[in-house]
């Protein structure tokens, strides 16, 4: 699919990549970065422990990145004169950079962070619709330009809203990160799949999709590309998986009419979300796609939103059987969530 929007790839003065994601064309991105940045040492490295197989990412130098500076001091603002941050623009639309302090770097792959808006006070669920869907664009560019990259196995997007899941930076933004190996819930996922096709001849999302909206209690919206429900056996007290009815991989494959309506669709959810209680609703939100190689036929792409809080005040904590055993308790049933979520009360 042709993109929409106007890209125009820049440096920034430690050599980090800045592109800039117009809505409109004809904008003058020359603007240099004064800022006479060291190139930060990163230091990552990929460890396998022997006693579970996975991989943990040490990066010791992210011990001195930015932590929740004053709003006047946001680095994701557009640069203003006295103020030069890590977009040199005066505004700009969607803009992506490589992380100043990445967990992946070089031969472990790579971060980026993509800024959804030039309005520091602004949020995901209050941008406008086709801001959304200028974002969904954007993620499913950067999805099929880091596939390209040498040693890219996994492009994850997702973003980290609220200082309760340990936002360092209130302006609205995500992140994205490119594996060189399919971290262990995509695989886990994707596991699951291959099995429930050799068995089937099936895909388990699209079953599980039907059988939902079939079921229809924890349905929150169908839409005519898109449904939104919590899952019967959700982890999180509210959490919404938002799922294309085309099996799709990922989303470089979502046509320009499934955008436009996940865009609206994805701004509902996240408003909803935040009506829920006193203030802004903390959430992860995850895009689980196809990796880039393998299992390609048997992944169906979706959003997750996973909302933190259970009741007023009162926060989703990872604990002893979470954090150590990995085995979820969900205080909220699946059923009322979606009941509150639907509005219902
Ligand atoms: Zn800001
Ligand atoms: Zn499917």
């Amino acid at each position: 699919m042709d993109l929409s929007l106007t890209r125009t790839v820049t440096k920034l003065s430690d050599g980090r990549e800045l592109i800039y994601y117009d809505e409109t064309p004809g904008h003058d991105r020359s603007a240099p970065d004064r800022r006479d940045l060291p190139t930060v040492s990163t230091t990552s490295e990929l460890r396998r422990d022997p006693l579970t197989g996975e991989f943990t990412t040490v990066a010791g130098h992210r011990q001195d990145r930015t932590f929740l500076p004053a709003a006047d001091q946001c680095p994701l603002d557009p640069s203003r004169p006295g103020h030069p941050t890590e977009i040199p623009a005066a505004d700009y639309d969607v803009a992506v950079f490589e992380n100043r302090f990445p967990s992946l770097a070089g031969d472990t792959g790579r971060c980026e962070v993509v800024v959804f808006s030039s309005d520091h006070a602004s949020s995901f669920g209050s941008l406008p619709v086709a801001r959304i869907r200028s974002i969904v664009d954007v993620w499913a560019d950067r999805t099929a330009e880091l596939a390209q990259r040498s040693g890219v196995e996994y492009v994850y997007c997702f973003e980290n809203r609220g200082v309760e899941v340990g936002v360092t930076l209130h302006h609205p933004h995500g992140q994205i990160y490119a594996y060189t190996y399919v971290p262990p819930r995509m695989q886990k996922i994707l596991d699951v799949a291959i099995a429930y096709h050799e068995s089937t001849g099936g895909c388990v999302a699209c079953d599980a999709l039907a059988e939902e909206k079939a079921e229809g209690t924890r349905v929150i919206t169908v839409g005519e590309h898109f449904t939104a429900y919590v899952p019967h056996a959700g982890r999180w007290p509210f959490q919404v998986d938002i799922v294309p009815h085309r099996h799709v991989p990922d989303l470089p494959a979502l046509t320009a009419a499934e955008r436009d309506e996940l865009a609206a669709l994805g701004k509902d959810c996240v408003q909803r979300l935040d009506a829920l209680f006193d203030g802004p609703m903390p959430y992860i939100g995850s895009w689980y796609q196809a990796p880039v190689a393998t299992g390609r036929a048997e992944s169906h792409l979706r959003w997750q939103l996973a909302a933190l809080r259970r009741a007023p005040g009162k926060l989703k904590f990872l604990a002893g059987s979470e954090s150590g055993a990995g085995a979820f308790m969900n205080d909220i049933s699946p059923e009322r969530a979606a009941a509150m979520l639907r509005g219902e009360g």
